[in-house]
């Protein structure tokens, strides 16, 4: 069986965020394979637990995955602050002809652009892909699972950290379906009475406060705070009232650009022309709007660079929805250059932490072992990119782990979805919920 068809089977998907079926890339025909265990959301370690615990597993898949494509250069790009954690993975790497790209402790270190930049020097073309420039990049848990999958073993688990105001942060290997409650209650529990949580992360993650929502594949943890929290309330305003505030606040003063990582990087993205955007109306919006297609989302400029406290990301986040409804496609400068301030002008991520308020949450989230029994798993169809899964179970089946539960639909992109505890299936509605019995 080949590696795209043995990470078909498995339901194999990105695991650090897009959650692309990996056996799509398993397909390409690249130079670099490029791990991703770059890790920059404040406060997130699974990624850096997952290194420590399965170097070989993680080197595995790189191996196997350069093989499939054809890759004659296979780097792991990882913070150069783990060097003394990361000596097991560097021994793994090295038995597999693999190295290790030492990176700075700045954010946004994991986008891809950053990434394939700081490891291979190449600049991905405006709206391209690493593919364009010859890369496939793979988060490193990504790559354990394509390991395990060649093996036969499906993805029914996933790495998490659990952090913030809780009583012991830790990372964990969970059932995929367990619910967030059972999650904080494996950290000990929250240490306020009222809190809300980012899931995935502060900086790109989404917040919550319903904690019957399940882990995904593509979700790398929780981030609980206080529910009177800057950054809740921050988060919790209409966005009617962050476009209104904008509107009338934004003195142009273009920190957010000066900011912005993928500015830095050369490409056409201009946060502060974006925010003129809710200025104008008819032609003009479209004009300004144009400077967001570039962004990556970051939240770099929000949380950060605005010493207004203004809301750019979410600026470019209505202009790039207000395009793609129009149907208008990104006309911007296609010639990427180096910012010459690139080097100097990284926001550390101690510095983005202080800023926002949560560097009392900084501590290590070491992995624990914990015995994850749930008596419930509510497993999303629709967790990764494409279209989401048919179930192939009906409610009263009986199933076990790893038993495949949703099938992708006749040539269409997708993933497979397998059951992550043993038990019987009592509900079917975009999830299968199973029920241990
Ligand atoms: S940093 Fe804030 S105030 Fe300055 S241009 Fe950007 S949005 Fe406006
Ligand atoms: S969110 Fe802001 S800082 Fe990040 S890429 Fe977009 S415009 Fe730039």
């Amino acid at each position: 069986m080949t590696l795209a068809e043995s990470a078909q089977r498995g339901g194999v998907v990105g695991a650090g965020g897009a959650g692309f079926p990996a056996h799509v890339k398993a397909h390409s025909s690249v130079e670099y394979v490029l791990g991703n265990g770059a890790e920059c959301e404040p406060l997130l370690h699974k990624d850096l637990e997952l290194m420590i615990r399965e170097p070989e597993a993680v080197a595995a898949g790189l191996s196997l995955l350069s093989k499939s494509t054809g890759a004659t250069k296979r780097i792991i790009g990882v913070k150069k602050k783990y060097e003394e954690h990361l000596r097991g993975l560097a021994h793994a790497a090295a038995k597999i002809g693999a190295e290790l790209q030492w990176l700075g402790d700045f954010y946004p270190t994991g986008d891809e652009y950053v990434l394939v930049y700081e490891s291979t020097g190449r600049l991905i073309p405006p709206q391209g892909i690493p593919l364009n420039v010859g890369v496939v990049v793979n988060n490193v848990e990504t790559l354990r699972n394509l390991f395990y999958a060649s093996e036969g073993i499906p993805v029914i688990t996933k790495y998490v950290t659990v952090a913030g105001a809780v009583k012991r942060p830790s990372t964990f290997r969970v059932p995929i379906g367990i619910s967030f409650a059972d999650l904080v209650q494996a950290a000990g529990g929250a240490s306020v009475a009222e809190f809300a949580v980012f899931v995935s992360g502060i900086m790109m993650g989404k917040l919550m406060t319903d904690l019957s929502q399940p882990v995904t594949k593509t979700c790398a943890g929780l981030v609980v705070l206080p529910l009177d929290h800057h950054l809740v309330r921050r988060k919790l305003l209409p966005l009617e009232s962050m476009h209104r505030i904008g509107k009338s606040a934004c003195d142009q003063c273009t920190y957010c650009t000066e900011f912005c990582p993928r500015y830095l990087l050369g490409y056409d993205v201009q946060p502060h022309k974006v925010m003129r955007s809710l200025s104008f109306t008819v032609s003009g919006e479209d004009v300004w709007s144009q400077f967001a297609q570039l962004c990556c989302a970051c939240g770099l400029c929000t949380l950060y660079a605005c010493p207004e406290e203004l809301y750019p990301k979410e600026a470019c986040d209505k202009s790039k929805s207000g395009l793609k409804a129009k149907g208008m496609a990104w006309q911007g400068n296609r010639d990427v250059e180096l910012h010459p301030m690139y080097d100097g002008r990284h926001v550390p991520l101690k510095q983005l932490m202080t800023k926002m308020g949560v560097h009392e949450y900084d501590v290590p989230a070491h992995f624990a072992e914990h015995p994850f029994q749930p008596k419930q798993v509510r497993i999303p169809l629709h967790q990764h990119a494409g279209v989401a899964s048919l179930p192939t179970v009906a409610i009263g089946a009986t199933v076990r782990a790893g038993d495949c539960i949703g099938e992708i639909p006749n040539g269409k992109l997708g993933a497979r979805i397998h059951a992550s505890i043993d038990g019987v299936v009592t509900e079917l509605n975009g999830s299968v919920v199973i029920e241990q019995r």
